[in-house]
Formats: C-alpha cells, structure tokens, sequence
C-alpha cells in the first residue's frame, strides 16, 4: 500500500503573485506533485486554456457540481465562482501523488476544515508599498478600487495566522525554493511517516 499523498495549499492575499509562483514551480520544481485545475464561472483571458488553467464552467453548471457535492471547496471572488473539483483531489492523494491547489484565503479555510493534516502556505508581499504596485500595473483599476483592494488585501494578510507557514514573495525563485524547502521536511513528519516504521517499532 503507498502512503497517501500529501495536500499542499497555496494561498495568500490577491495580487500576491500566487499564480506566479505556481507557474513556476510547474515548470521548474524539482519535487513531483501534481497541480488541481479549479472551476471557474469567470471569462476565460486571451492565451487560456480550458482544462488547463482552469475549468471553464456557466453559473448553472458550478451550482450543480456545488449541489452534488462535487466540490472540495469554493468561493465566490469578484463576482465569480472558484473552487477545487473533489474527485481530481482525492483520486490523487490515494495514489499516492501529492496535490498542490492555488487559492484565495475563504477557499483555503474551508480546506482546512475538511483535510486538515494538508500542508498551509501562505505568500506574503515583502510589504503594502510593493503589494499596491502590483495592483497598480497589472489592471485598469482606478485610485478607488486600488484602495478597495488594499483594504481587502490586508483583511486577508491578518489570515496569515491560520496558516502553517509564511513565505514571502520578493523573488519569484527565492520563494519557490522555500516551499520546495517547506515539502520536503513535510515529507518527513512522524505523524506521516510513521505507518512506513511500525514494523520496526512495533504497534
Ligand atoms: P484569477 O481570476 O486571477 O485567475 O484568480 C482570482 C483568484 O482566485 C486568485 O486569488 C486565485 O488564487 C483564486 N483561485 C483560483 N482557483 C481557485 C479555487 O479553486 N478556489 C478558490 N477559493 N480560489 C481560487
């Protein structure tokens, strides 16, 4: 019997950069996991692809997955739906193979509840100042929104303490090397590994 996957939770305030930092530990991590393509209701951006950056779905058919019990979490971001498909989760970590989601912090404390043995990260900006350009440059927001945003943002930075660990976000490479550090000394908790020492140890 293989030891059941581990769930690895990446989360953090928006404008973080936490799909960045997904993307690259995609393409250049070497620590194997696979990654959980959410399901959402928002319009699918220039260059995206369907079942691969996420599942494209109409409100009616997330509300039924939603009834179903299709879905290991969910919320609602700027008028959207997102959430994680369960079966993909779950099919995964029984085989063995580790599971990495990408999600904002309400989804990310729903997670917790049900799979709480899973792995928390949260992704910090190095500070607001750096957070606000961020948000500046990569949209269209006016001065107001801006501000909006930066008050949610750090609504969602005092979540931080939910999580089991903090990493912050000032190089893209630097923070994909600390939560590679963080998988690899997960991997070797007791409390997961010791199934793989009874014998040894005796019951
Ligand atoms: P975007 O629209 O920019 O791709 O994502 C918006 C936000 O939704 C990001 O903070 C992203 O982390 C979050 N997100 C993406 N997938 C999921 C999901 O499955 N569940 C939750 N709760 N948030 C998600």
């Amino acid at each position: 019997m293989s030891t059941r996957g581990m769930l690895i939770v990446l989360s953090g305030p928006s404008g973080v950069g936490k799909g960045t930092v997904r993307k690259a530990m995609l393409k250049n991590s070497s620590i194997k996991f696979d990654y959980s393509v959410s399901m959402t209701t928002r319009q699918m951006r220039p260059g995206e692809v369907d079942g691969v950056d996420y599942y494209f779905r109409t409100n009616e058919e997330f509300e039924e997955e939603i009834k179903n019990d299709g879905m290991l979490e969910y919320a609602k971001y700027v008028d959207h739906y997102y959430g994680t498909p369960l079966k993909y989760v779950n099919q995964k970590l029984d085989a063995g193979i580790d599971v990495l989601l990408e999600i904002e912090v309400n989804g990310a404390m729903q997670v917790r509840e049900k799979m709480p043995d899973g792995v928390f990260i949260f992704l910090t900006p190095p500070d607001l100042t750096s957070l606000r350009d961020r948000i500046t440059h990569r949209g269209t927001d006016d001065e107001k929104t801006i501000d909006k945003r930066m008050e949610k943002a750090k609504k969602e930075i005092q979540m931080m303490t939910s999580y089991d660990y903090a990493v912050v976000n000032d190089k893209i490479p630097n923070a994909v090397e600390k939560i590679e550090g963080i998988i690899r000394s997960e991997h070797l908790r007791v409390a997961r590994v010791i199934d793989q020492y009874k014998k040894i140890i005796g019951d």
